[in-house]
């Protein structure tokens, strides 16, 4: 690991350390409580807590609840849920914002004492206009000039609700000057008179983000913020604030800002505004639908959080903005199955056989291990009698050529059991098959006989044992040839083919067992996840978390 290797943050680290900046690394996740995470968010969660570990320092898990209007309970324990099921362990309690509301308030009256905030009384509308633009100069508002005294009087006024919301505000003063807008004179505290989750009333004036943000990491100790692009050229107002409320001298200390590039997917809806479309619309059934990416959503389709570790490592950490192809997060999955996972017979669009010199009211039990390429899997019992189900699909009456499955005249090998040859089929009145006839060869027990060589191999469930289920296939929510967006009115290009459910499937008496979230391969055709909110032991349902074939190559 030598620092060539390292990714930026990391060096800005070890740099910070080399030079006696700080001693310990402390990070910390800070989300809104005002929605469901994502994938974008997991690799700001791993990013966070894998930087602590490597650095023998901490992770704080804080929630930036300080704009009451769209925070929530709800979102407070499902976030909480995430970054656990993530194995991000955070260091003691779970942090509030909120919490830091009076140190927040006391730096306010501190900037105040010094000069350096005034209360405004211009209004939302002419404080942007006055802000000025890129290539227009700011201008500063006539309250920019009151007296000390004047403004400690007024803030206090605002503390105690003497003023409606958008009457007063408290802003920086910095320099209005600035080519930077941030550092023309910000917002810093506003009065609203909403009732807060945890703080209830007992505040009327809330701290803006950029204010909050960098007190909130100086009161926990926190030495490295990170945070997304976006917040870049909030940087020089990030220091601003910690320098001028007395928490660090200079901007090489700590805490310091950096910023890395968010985490896109193609093709696939991460933004909270749109998923929240989806859900309204009932394109999708909630948050957690197994097409969404939100983690409640990758959890309940069968994602692992080793399998989101290795995708979000693969991705690596920059500061170049760019998008991922989903099919390199299906690769991470299928990596983590493969040694883990259980191979299972299952047969989705099953047709029956009968086996016409195999002996009525006889059972057999083939041994057969677990996973191929993990003998600690160990094995099971696998029962075969003179009926079974096969896949529609592998039994054809008239066959194309280089088809090697079941028809008529045709010997294929039944995985793990026996070569059989089909005799022949018979059909209903509209001609579809209803029952497939074949023979075995008592000689070629157990599947494989080498003396004769067969080219199909097919997948198979013994009938009388079969347990009944439902598997639910899906594809890419959004119609991958449009893209997400609709160019012309913003609608998203939704594909109408996004969820298949077969629910005439059978599978191995085995999994009648089956738990929710419990993962399995079944063979020839994916990955599964029994589903955490419809299935139960009456009615198995498996969610298809990816199919075996891969178009994506590392
Ligand atoms: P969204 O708008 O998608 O909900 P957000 O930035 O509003 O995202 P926050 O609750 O503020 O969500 O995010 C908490 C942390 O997660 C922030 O530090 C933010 O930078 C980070 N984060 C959010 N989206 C992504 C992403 N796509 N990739 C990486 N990190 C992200
Ligand atoms: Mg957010
Ligand atoms: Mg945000």
């Amino acid at each position: 690991n030598e620092t060539g290797s390292k990714n930026f943050i990391e060096q800005i680290i070890e740099k910070d350390i080399a030079e006696g900046h700080c001693e310990t690394v402390r990070t910390r996740f800070p989300p809104e409580p005002n929605g469901y995470l994502h994938i974008g968010h997991a690799k700001s969660i791993l990013l966070n807590y894998g930087l602590a570990a490597e650095y023998g320092g901490t992770f704080n898990m804080r929630f930036d609840d300080t704009n009451p209007t769209k925070e929530k309970e709800e979102f407070v324990e499902s976030i909480k849920k995430d970054v656990e099921w993530l194995g991000a362990k955070w260091n003691g309690d779970i942090l509030f914002a909120s919490d830091y509301f009076p140190q927040m308030y006391e730096a306010a009256v501190g900037l105040i004492k010094k000069g350096k905030a005034y209360v405004d009384d211009l209004s939302a509308e002419e404080i942007r206009q006055y802000r000025g633009t890129l290539t227009e100069a700011g201008k500063e508002s006539p309250y920019r000039n009151r007296s000390v005294e004047e403004n400690l009087k007024l803030f206090e006024e605002m503390k105690e609700g003497r003023y409606a919301d958008g009457e007063k505000v408290l802003r920086a003063k910095i320099d209005m000057a600035s080519p930077n807008i941030n550092m023309r004179d910000p917002v810093i505290y506003r009065v609203a008179h909403m009732t807060h989750h945890r703080t209830g009333d007992k505040w009327c004036i809330y701290p803006m983000y950029d204010f909050a943000h960098p007190i909130e990491d100086a009161v926990e100790g926190i030495t490295h913020s990170i945070c997304t692009l976006e917040f870049e050229d909030h940087r020089p107002l990030y220091d601003w604030v910690v320098i001028e409320t007395g928490y660090k001298t200079s901007p090489e200390g700590n805490p310091k800002q950096i910023e890395f590039a968010k985490l896109y997917l193609t093709n696939v809806v991460t933004g909270k505004r749109y998923i929240k479309k989806l859900v309204e619309d009932g394109v999708v059934d909630g948050w957690d639908d197994p097409r969404l990416v939100s983690l409640s959503a990758l959890r309940r389709r069968g994602f692992t959080p080793e399998s989101i570790k290795m995708f979000v490592d693969l991705v690596g950490v920059t500061k170049s903005q760019g998008s991922v192809e989903y099919p390199m997060l299906e690769y991470c999955i299928r990596e983590d199955l493969k040694l883990k996972s259980k191979r299972m017979m299952a047969v989705l669009n099953p047709i029956k056989i009968v086996i016409d010199n195999y002996p009525e009211n006889q059972t057999e039990y083939f041994d057969v291990p677990n996973n191929q390429e993990n003998p600690e899997l160990g094995s099971r019992k696998v029962p075969f009698s003179r009926e079974l189900y096969i896949d529609a699909e592998d039994f054809m009456e008239e066959p194309p050529k280089k088809y090697f499955r079941l028809f008529p005249g045709n010997e294929v090998r039944f995985m793990n059991a026996y070569y059989l040859t089909c005799t022949g089929c018979e059909k209903d009145a509209d001609g579809n098959v209803t029952l497939i006839h074949c023979t075995y060869d008592p000689a070629t027990k157990g599947g494989n006989y080498p003396e004769r060589k067969v080219k199909g191999t097919i997948h198979w469930v013994n009938a009388p044992t079969a347990v009944n289920a439902e598997v639910r296939l899906y594809e890419n929510l959004i119609d991958e040839e449009k893209g997400v967006y609709n160019e012309e009115d913003g609608s998203m290009n939704i594909n109408p083919n996004s969820l298949t459910v077969l629910n005439k499937c059978v599978v191995e008496p085995e999994l009648a067992d089956a738990k929710p979230e419990d993962k399995f391969q079944f063979v020839r055709t994916g990955y599964f996840c029994v589903d955490s909110k419809d299935s139960s032991k009456e009615h198995l349902v498996f969610n298809r978390i990816v199919s075996l074939k891969s178009s994506f190559k590392l």
